[in-house]
């Protein structure tokens, strides 16, 4: 494995050092308080699969409290009454504080996921703080219609919150993803109970923190870390939560859908995805190959949209590839906190070993292992993995791994690789490297997912919309469409007459 020094360490903050030996309790209406039947998980820093520190598990019990902290908060608490402004500067000012924390939030996260802190501080934190300040401003901006209406009638609508909101997140952006949930709900005016993945509990718990500091009444946001088959599901079964937003793997999402529907809870999942990028005979080749490299392979390839799929036309086929081994070769892996590293660790010990069966599985299915597929004795290490020559009915070709795994093979025409690119259960990004903006436009109107990014690859930003076609989820996260996930709409008739 190539690997960095391991004498360059970035020391951790005295913050961060006492903030790992406190506590760490459930916040429920504005307190930290311990769980009721007293039980704890540990979180681990993946790159030494050492004990970071313990954390409480909300009981059954403590997903109640915390439901009917932001029922009592959300109907009767000063939030509730509170002009769109004030609580825009509230939500403003949680961004500053944020911004403020910003080093320790990143050696946190770089800790508790095995992710380069210098990607959280360049991405993470930048894209949270930023869905903070963007959906401050939407709290006084959330307008309904004046519609004309047959009759002597006024008639408008309201676009009011739909109520109290339980959000699941999942590992691989701790902090971002629960900016992406948290921010629109507040916007809108909804409380919130947020359940942060088992994996990664403790980044939420410092905004947490964050939270109190702002100045938020109580209840407005709970954070309940806990497993998903006890906590997750206890939230999702909650009768007095109206509506779940989860972001995660297919399969669970499912099983939310399913449970929700008990209750007749809104829902919205943003699941996985097994993203095609495609890059044409006319591409800039040198571009492309590192658009394509770090589509998939940033964050570990642990990114929901990671661009897994690659088709390369077969007249660059061969010279692609090279560059894209070349640039495999280059990448520094290293625990997220040692400095020169360009790959973390995986998030855990399970998530290395699916990974690594997934590159058996691609070997037997008869793929070509052209470089990486090694791994570390200790910690969560995967390399830069591409698996050539793949068939498009190989489950490494059909399948979400999740891990820094590219599937490559190449095409001969533009109709084929649009079908090809479509032949997926999932839809969620896509990617298309070509110099013909022309039928770059032709082909992203073809393409059946939620993002398609032309000469780029996972660009976000908190104004545009995110989310899935398909078995990849439904809703979209970001942007004014974020708003509808969280709003009922109200139609009011007066009689003029
Ligand atoms: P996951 O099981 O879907 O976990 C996502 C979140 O859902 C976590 O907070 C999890 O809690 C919770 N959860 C699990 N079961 C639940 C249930 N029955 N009811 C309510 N909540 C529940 O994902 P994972 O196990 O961490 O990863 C497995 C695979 O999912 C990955 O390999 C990847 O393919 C995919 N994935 C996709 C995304 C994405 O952004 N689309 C993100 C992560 C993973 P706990 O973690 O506490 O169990
Ligand atoms: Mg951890």
């Amino acid at each position: 494995m190539n690997t960095v020094n391991t004498a360059q360490t970035i020391e951790l903050s005295q913050i961060v050092s006492d903030f790992l030996k406190e506590e760490k309790k459930l916040f429920i209406n504005g307190e930290f308080i311990s769980s009721s039947h007293g039980k704890k998980f540990q979180t681990l820093n993946p790159a030494n699969n050492e004990v970071l520190t313990e954390v409480h598990e909300a009981s059954d019990q403590d997903v109640d409290r915390a439901v009917n902290a932001a029922k009592e908060a959300f109907e009767n608490g000063p939030w509730s009454t509170m002009t769109p402004l004030e609580r825009g500067d509230l939500i403003y000012k949680l961004a500053t504080l944020i911004e403020e924390n910003k080093q320790y939030i990143a050696e946190i996260d770089s800790l508790d996921n095995g992710k380069p802190i210098s990607e959280v501080l360049e991405n993470d934190l930048p894209n949270a703080i930023g869905q903070f300040k963007y959906f401050s401003g939407w709290a006084s901006k959330l307008t309904g219609q004046h519609i004309p209406v047959n009759g002597n009638y006024l008639n408008y609508t309201r676009h009011e919150p739909v109520g109290v909101v339980g959000q699941i997140i999942p590992w691989n952006f701790p902090f971002m993803m629960a900016a992406w949930k948290i921010a629109p709900a507040l916007a809108t005016g909804c409380t919130v109970v947020l359940k942060p993945a088992e994996q990664t509990p403790l980044s939420a718990l410092y905004l947490a923190k964050l939270v109190q500091e702002a100045g938020f009444p109580e209840g407005v946001i709970n954070i309940i870390n806990g497993h998903g088959e006890t906590t997750g599901s206890a939230l999702v079964k909650h009768p007095l939560v109206n509506k779940i937003a989860f972001t995660g793997s297919t399969e669970v999402g499912k099983i939310i859908m399913k449970e929700a529907a008990n209750t007749m809870k809104r829902v919205t999942l943003e699941l996985g995805g097994k993203s095609p990028n495609i890059v044409l005979e006319d591409a800039n080749i040198d571009k492309a190959a590192q658009g394509v490299f770090s589509g998939i392979m940033y964050n570990q390839g642990e990114v929901c949209s990671a661009g897994s799929r690659a088709y390369v036309h077969s007249s660059i086929y061969d010279e692609f590839l090279e560059k894209l081994i070349a640039l495999a070769k280059e990448v520094k892996l290293g625990s997220g906190l040692q400095t020169g590293i360009t790959m973390g660790s995986l998030v855990s010990q399970e998530q290395k070993e699916r990974v690594l069966n997934y590159i058996e599985i691609g070997k037997a299915e008869g793929a070509n292992l052209v470089c990486g597929g090694g791994s570390s004795e200790q910690g969560c290490f995967v390399e830069p993995t591409i698996l050539a020559d793949v068939q498009d009915d190989m489950r490494v070709s059909k399948e979400e791994i999740f891990g820094p795994v590219l599937v490559i093979s190449k095409f001969h025409t533009e109709q084929e690789v649009v079908e090809r690119a479509n032949d997926s259960a999932f839809g969620l990004g896509a990617g298309i490297w070509t110099e013909n903006i022309t039928k770059a436009h032709n082909i992203a109107n073809k393409l059946r997912s939620g993002s398609v990014w032309i000469n780029c690859y996972n660009a976000t930003d908190p104004a545009s919309p995110f989310g899935g076609f398909k078995n990849s989820g439904f809703g979209r996260e970001m942007g004014s469409y974020a708003l509808e996930n969280y709003t009922e709409v109200k139609s009011v008739w007066v009689n003029l007459g």
